[in-house]
Order: C-alpha cells, then sequence, then structure tokens
C-alpha cells in the first residue's frame, strides 16, 4: 500500500523463478514444511522479491491470491467489491521488522491515511497492524506511542484496530502493548491476536478472557522451535479447536469477550460454526455466517 507498482512487460525471469521453483521443490521433500515456512518469511521480508512480485505479472497472479493490493486504491477497490457481497474485511499494511524510526513513521502515515479512505469510502473494514511495523524492535516506547496515534485516529473516525502476533520473541512486548492501551489509556477499540500453535497460549487466553479483551485466534505463521510451540500440525489444529472452545465459553461471553476466529481451514470454519450454534451464543452477540465460505479472501469475514 506505499508506492503503486504497475505491472511491466520487461525481461522476463522465467527462467530464474523455474531454476527456484526445482530448488524449492528439493528442500521441501527433503525438509518439509518447515523449511517452506522459513523461505516464505524470508521472501516476505525481502525487497528483490517484493519488487519481483509487484512488477512481473506470473508472479502477481500467484501473490494476489494472498494480497489484495500495491496501494491503497487497490485496498479501497477489493474491500467495496467483498462488502458488495456482504463480506466484512480486516486490512493490513503488509511489512515488519522496521529499523529506523522513519520507516516506523512512515508506516503510522500509510496507516492513518488508510484509516481516511476506509471512512471516506464508508467501507465496513478495519485496520490490523504489525507493532514491529511500528518500531516494536527499534523502541518498544517509539512503537506504544505509533500504535496509540493509530487507535486513537481510529476511535475518532468509529473504527477498530487488531494488534497481529508477530513471531515468539515478542509476544510479551505486544500483550503489554495492547493492556497499555486498553486499561492506562482507556481505548476500547483495540484487540489483540493469539496463535495456537504455541504452549503459552491457553495461558494467555485464561488471563485475556478475564480482562474482556477482544481476541482474534489464528494458527500462527512464524518459524517457532519446538521449545515453544507445537511442531506437529495436527496439535496446532487441536489446540485450535481448545481454544476457539474457551473464547466461546460462558465465562468468555460473562466477560463480554467478542472473538475472532483467523483460518482458511474449512473443517475448523464448519466446526467453530456448529459449536456455535448448538451453544446457542447468538445471544451473546456472536455472529455466525450464514453460508459456508471457503474462498481465502472470505476468511478474512471470519477472522477479523
Ligand atoms: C485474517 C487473518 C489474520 C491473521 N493474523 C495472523 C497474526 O496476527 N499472526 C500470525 O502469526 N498469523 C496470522 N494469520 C495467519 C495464520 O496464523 C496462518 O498462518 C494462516 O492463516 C494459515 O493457516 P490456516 O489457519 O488458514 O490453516 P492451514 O492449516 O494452514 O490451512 C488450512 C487450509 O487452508 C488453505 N490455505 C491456507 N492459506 C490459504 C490462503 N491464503 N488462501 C487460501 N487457502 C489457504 C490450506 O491450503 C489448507 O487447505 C492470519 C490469517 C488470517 C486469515
Amino acid at each position: 500500500m506505499d508506492k503503486p507498482l504497475p505491472p511491466t512487460r520487461s525481461r522476463s525471469p522465467l527462467p530464474l523463478f523455474v531454476i527456484a521453483t526445482a530448488v524449492a521443490a528439493f528442500f521441501l521433500v527433503r525438509h518439509g514444511s518447515s523449511w517452506l515456512r522459513r523461505t516464505l518469511i524470508y521472501l516476505s521480508h525481502a525487497p528483490w522479491a517484493r519488487q519481483l512480485v509487484s512488477s512481473w505479472g506470473v508472479a502477481w497472479r500467484v501473490a494476489s491470491r494472498f494480497v489484495a493490493g500495491v496501494d491503497r486504491e487497490a485496498a479501497v477497490a477489493a474491500t467495496r467489491e467483498l462488502n458488495r457481497r456482504g463480506i466484512m474485511v480486516t486490512l493490513d499494511y503488509l511489512g515488519e521488522s522496521c529499523t529506523h524510526e522513519g520507516e516506523a513513521l512512515q508506516a503510522r502515515e500509510e496507516i492513518l491515511r488508510l484509516l481516511g479512505d476506509i471512512a471516506a469510502n464508508d467501507l465496513q473494514a478495519n485496520v490490523s497492524l504489525k507493532p514491529t511495523q511500528l518500531g516494536l524492535k527499534i523502541d518498544r516506547e517509539l512503537a506504544y506511542s505509533n500504535i496509540c496515534t493509530l487507535v486513537e485516529r481510529a476511535k475518532a473516525v468509529g473504527n477498530f484496530i487488531r494488534i497481529d502476533m508477530e513471531d515468539s520473541p515478542t509476544v510479551d512486548t505486544t500483550l503489554g502493548v495492547y493492556r497499555q492501551l486498553r486499561h492506562e489509556a482507556n481505548l476500547d477499540n483495540v484487540g489483540v491476536v493469539i496463535q495456537s500453535y504455541l504452549y503459552r497460549s491457553e495461558a494467555d487466553i485464561e488471563q485475556l478472557i478475564d480482562e474482556g479483551a477482544r481476541v482474534r485466534l489464528c494458527k500462527g505463521a512464524y518459524a517457532e522451535p519446538p521449545e515453544v510451540a507445537f511442531p506437529h500440525k495436527p496439535d496446532v489444529d487441536a489446540n485450535y479447536l481448545n481454544l476457539s472452545r474457551l473464547l466461546l465459553g460462558q465465562r468468555a461471553a460473562e466477560k463480554g469477550v467478542y472473538p475472532a476466529f483467523a483460518t482458511h481451514d474449512a473443517s475448523i470454519i464448519e466446526e467453530i460454526k456448529h459449536y456455535v450454534r448448538a451453544h446457542n451464543h447468538l445471544a451473546a452477540g456472536v455472529r455466525v455466517p450464514d453460508a459456508p465460505r471457503h474462498s481465502p479472501r472470505s476468511a478474512r469475514a471470519v477472522g477479523q
């Protein structure tokens, strides 16, 4: 969502792409999905990969499954189309782990403009942000001040900010920033994310329920060591269901918890919808989409 980068038809990097794909297939077979995840995380930080994806038509067609667009205009157009189909949206200005204060301020300004665009276009959308994009790895106070500015602006325009959860070394600081916003700055239009692959998440959720927090549950997207995270996917999935039930339980309802579920996993979405209907949580304000929606974009409707 920063500089628009129109696709060009210059020299095709096809040979490079074919070699990269062959190497990727080799490592994937040898080392499995943890290698793939580490590679994707590396690529998401690499400026050359970003440039390749946004300037080369084939790469962009692959990436567009995951990225709505390269500027705010594209984000507004994609959101309008999803809203037209009855789907609410959360918008994330991609980028993380900035290393200079200037980059953090640039990200803050872009998100401020995004909040303005949402209001000006009357969109059904909120904003998710990454604390390290706002400076968390440079200076915790810098990140707090940037995020506070954004949550205050969101409040002024009737919007909501979700603080994404990043890799495990940032979890305590991120939860601290969230709690300071919620309980010291008294901002109620902010929520946080918990990842089901972390062993600590059940304890975090129990505490967040006590606080009546707005929690989004996801599986987790970072390469974590087995000391802190379930190494096997079935355990991550089982914990997702376990944690979803805590967030949808009686105690959470009494505390006013409004949970969100971020996943593309069709069977988990169905299980959660079934659980909600069976336990009549609609009365507590939890909204269940009428029809099953399995497309990547629609997952954002369940997972804001
Ligand atoms: C709205 C939203 C917010 C998120 N916020 C965070 C966050 O703050 N922190 C964090 O660590 N992670 C976040 N994630 C990422 C999340 O943790 C997972 O890494 C990611 O969603 C893939 O896991 P899954 O739950 O979809 O299930 P998986 O078990 O990985 O996949 C289930 C099925 O969905 C398919 N699938 C997976 N991804 C896609 C896709 N993009 N499009 C279409 N199908 C797909 C898979 O092929 C598989 O068939 C978020 C995801 C979403 C959708």
